[in-house]
């Protein structure tokens, strides 16, 4: 039984005041069923871990460093999140391998680094609209899936979530369909399969791209969306909070 994830991520908005209200928002219910994390701008963690390291709501970082420590100005270390009590860093997000030209190389060195710190990887991966035209989806989630996976030690892989994001669908509102994005996700779990029967079973493999309070149910009841990575709709807290819930009935 895969425990549903939905994670929060923030990208480069919000502030104390947010951060806050989600902790107040958050508080009034319990989510027995869900694991809920949130992914803040880096700045805002030292805060989260006041706010979340009693609770059991998780909080996470956006990215990590590839190297362990050193002259690299403006870097943030594994170790660095690690001491903040962070569970969870959101690695190779589709804007970072967009804005940061950030390689599959670069990606599988963060992960390691951050499974080095005990944090666990949200690697994302997607193909965008042109490669999804041009019937490339399955190579594309195959290829960012496997050279992450082949630079790591086989167990690290129980170390570790996954989400599909399919880049056209990040913050355009059009979501992938459900039985689409399952069929991609089953796609993963199949590959992970290849590694390790066991761990590709109990790997959570997220959706990400327009998720919403309106359209979540829908892709949490497919057999292989075990969770959500949620950009725009998880900054409202009452929204965050309606999904939670949702989750947290579905998965009763
Ligand atoms: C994301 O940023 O990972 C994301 C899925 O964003 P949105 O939910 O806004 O599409």
């Amino acid at each position: 039984m895969r425990t549903p994830l939905l994670v929060a991520n923030w990208k480069m908005n919000g502030d104390l005041a947010l951060l806050t209200a989600m902790q107040q928002g958050l508080s009034a219910q319990a989510y027995p069923n869900v694991e809920l994390a949130l992914c803040p701008p880096f700045v805002f963690l030292p805060q989260a871990q006041t706010l979340f390291s009693s609770t059991a709501i998780a909080y996470g970082a956006q990215d990590v460093s590839d190297k362990t420590a050193g002259a690299y100005t403006g870097q943030i270390s594994a170790q660095m999140l690690s001491q903040l009590a962070c569970t969870y860093v959101i690695i190779g997000h589709s804007e970072r391998r967009m804005y940061c030209a950030e390689t599959d190389a670069l990606i599988a060195a963060k992960c390691a680094q951050a499974q080095a710190a005990r944090l666990i990887p949200i690697l994302c991966v997607g193909e965008n609209a042109q490669q999804k035209q041009q019937g490339e989806t399955q190579d594309i989630v195959l290829s960012q899936v496997r050279a992450v996976l082949d630079s790591l030690p086989t167990e690290s892989i129980e170390q570790l979530v996954i989400a599909y994001e399919p880049i056209w669908a990040i913050g355009t509102g059009h979501a992938a369909s459900p039985i689409e994005a399952n069929a991609v996700h089953e796609l993963i779990r199949s590959c992970v399969a290849g590694y390790d029967v066991t761990l590709a079973q109990n790997l959570r493999i997220l959706y990400g791209g327009s998720v919403n309070a309106e359209n979540i149910a829908t892709f949490l009841l497919q057999a292989h969306i075990d969770g959500a990575l949620i950009g725009g709709a998880a900054l409202k807290p009452e929204v965050f909070a309606q999904m939670a819930n949702i989750a947290n009935q579905l998965s009763k």
